[in-house]
């Protein structure tokens, strides 16, 4: 089962897509009356100006808009504008020293990181808020999202027990990520190296999983995948594949078989 995550990496794209053929649903949601908000808001529109230009919007395409009735919901997506930055669409470069970092851990554990690092990256470049929060230090790297939506966005599929054993392993042995005391789903991600050169550009925030790059499990050397299931390059298949057999017949020999 995969869950679609509703976040948005591409608020320009988002809006202009709302100017152009209005509310999804025909009439506004928060969300997207929130986006528009920050949009015009980016344009330098503020205060009366931007009120008038989301209710002129709001009349025009909203069912049942009343500018009195909905008073409260213009209000308050002109003091989200006010505060939260419009998320653009960039590219996020990932380096030879962070994807060696990667490659040196199990699979799953390296797609989360992968996606950590990615969002960290990310938000350094698109800090959710304008104002700063004392918490986070503007020079380091943080992923503000909840171990759910990560494990979302890679795209695989982890019990809660597996996911807490997986960020103690990043946390306390590898000292990769590190959680933020002071709030929930923060952690700084220690092993962004931006002085080493660009091995991937993740070009499409919608889909950072689709570039990973699929490596052997076994000497970390980059694999063209065939199959689904396929874990190791073909030296390294054969070693794995005599060890395996090499097994088969201790067992048989050993009568568990
Ligand atoms: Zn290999």
């Amino acid at each position: 089962m995969t869950i679609r995550k509703n976040i948005e990496f591409d608020e320009i794209n988002l809006a202009q897509d709302i100017l152009k053929n209005g509310f999804k649903k025909g009439c506004l949601t928060i969300r997207e009356l929130t986006i528009l908000a920050k949009y015009y808001y980016n344009l330098g529109k503020t205060g009366n100006k931007l009120k008038k230009e989301l209710i002129d919007f709001c009349e025009k395409n909203s069912v049942g808009f009343n500018e009195i009735a909905h008073r409260q919901t213009i209000i308050d997506a002109i003091k989200k504008a006010e505060k939260y930055n419009l998320k653009l669409s960039d590219d996020v470069p990932i380096t030879i020293s962070e994807m060696n970092i990667i490659r040196s851990l199990p699979m799953k554990y390296a797609k989360i990181l992968f996606i950590m690092i990615v969002l960290a990256k990310y938000n350094k470049k698109n800090p959710t808020r304008k104002k700063e929060d004392y918490i986070f230090d503007k020079d380091k790297y943080y992923c503000n999202r909840n171990m759910r939506t990560i494990v979302g966005l890679a795209r695989i599929t982890m019990c809660e027990d597996e996911i807490l054993t997986m960020c103690q392993f990043l946390a306390k042995e590898n000292k990769h990520i590190k959680p933020i005391r002071e709030r929930n789903s923060s952690y700084e991600i220690l092993c962004i190296n931006e002085n080493s050169d660009t091995e991937i550009i993740i070009k499409d925030m919608g889909r950072i999983v689709e570039y990973f790059p699929p490596y052997c499990e076994r000497c970390g050397i980059g694999i063209e995948k065939t199959g689904k299931r396929q874990k190791y390059c073909k030296e390294c298949w054969k070693e794995v594949y005599k060890e395996l057999n090499r097994e088969r017949m201790r067992k048989k020999r050993d009568g568990i078989l």
